[in-house]
């Protein structure tokens, strides 16, 4: 891997960041006169911790990683946008993702006007590292990978994340949001032997806290230490890091939730190999599958008439005629499946 010295913008390297009130003190102190708060309104007239140690603390627990190998933002588009912005220069560097995949690689690469570049998966939506290792050039700065991956909703092949991982020298993002759903292991403990890598995880999906915007990034901690060097100062206000901190201590019930989806999964999947404008339903290692239909436009159309609401995936690369399914609660799967079967007859 080239030094992050190397890798980094100049002017990110070279950056002083701001240093708010509470990144200056560290102590005990009972009178707060520093951040010009309004000293009512307890709790939330005060700021919150920049650096979210308690949440970090807990997280590190959890997934079994120290704390200063984490970083907290705003959902996982936050990191997306931060790795973006610090490694890549305007009219000079690119990224390179895989398609089909996540689509805020793209967005993010768009809005910093940085190219993103797209390795096609094969038909079964694997990733060749080979390919993607072509597409690069010495102006790639960063890989986008996701596993599993959205919308196919498979795992990529290990061996080639691995192969991605040793080869390009550069950063390499695996994308973990729907990691627990998955039968696989957490690239985390990945990190110690590969400096190049960033794993993203989110309370998104599985942990079910989509509302409060929480997502994490995993990597060694002189990136982490860039990360915070740019975001906002207070970039996770304080409801969001004390929900957080509850949700995380109930890991049980996600865990139970989780098997639920996947029984349901299953369900969803036999049921829908009996409606015959269902061509063909991808493997899932996630909360969704993906489905091609005869007609993907007519099905999404006739299911907004119906109140249901799905992804159509129809206009995108290697997606055609595919819907995207959420898998929800029994009844809702139900109500999906009974409006396929009217549309049928
Ligand atoms: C849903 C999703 C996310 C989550 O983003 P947040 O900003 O954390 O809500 C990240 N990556 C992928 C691939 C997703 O599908």
């Amino acid at each position: 891997m080239k030094t992050l010295n190397e890798l980094l913008r100049a002017n990110i390297r070279d950056l002083k960041p701001y240093s708010s009130a509470r990144n200056e003190f560290h102590g005990e102190a009972s009178v707060f006169l520093d951040a010009n708060e309004n000293p009512y309104k307890a709790p939330y007239n005060r700021y919150p911790d920049p650096l979210q140690w308690e949440l970090k603390k807990k997280i590190s627990r959890l997934k079994d990683i120290a704390p200063e190998h984490i970083f907290i933002g705003n959902g996982s588009d936050e990191a997306i946008d931060l790795l973006i912005r610090a490694f890549c220069e305007q009219g000079i560097d690119n990224i390179v993702s895989i398609t089909p995949s996540y689509g805020m690689y793209q967005v993010s690469a768009d809005v910093n006007n940085v190219p993103c570049r797209k390795v096609k998966l094969s038909n079964n939506y694997q990733l060749s590292a080979d390919a993607l290792l072509d597409t690069v050039d010495e102006h790639t700065k960063i890989v986008f990978l996701c596993s599993p991956n959205n919308p196919s909703g498979n795992l990529l092949d290990k061996v080639e994340i691995y192969k991605v991982l040793k080869y390009f020298p550069c950063i390499v993002v695996v994308d973990e949001a729907y990691i627990d759903f998955a039968s696989s292991p957490s690239f985390i403990q990945e990190l110690l032997s590969h400096p190049n890598l960033v794993v993203l995880q989110t309370l998104s999906k599985a942990w079910g806290a989509a509302g409060i915007r929480l997502g994490m990034a995993f990597a060694s901690e002189e990136i982490i230490a860039v990360l915070n060097k740019i975001k906002y100062p207070y970039n996770v206000g304080q409801p969001t890091q004390e929900y957080a901190l509850k949700v995380l201590d109930n890991a049980a019930q996600m865990k139970e939730q989780v098997k639920e989806i996947l029984a349901e999964r299953s369900k969803v999947a036999i049921a829908l190999r009996d409606i015959p404008s269902v061509k063909h339903i991808y493997p899932s290692d996630a909360n969704f599958i993906l489905v091609k239909f005869e007609d993907a436009n007519a099905t999404y159309q006739y299911l907004i008439e119906k109140k249901v609401v799905v992804r159509n995936r129809n206009s995108i690369t290697l997606c055609e005629g595919c819907i995207r399914i959420t898998i929800g609660t029994p009844v809702e799967n139900q109500t999906l499946l009974c409006a396929l079967k009217e549309m049928q007859s």
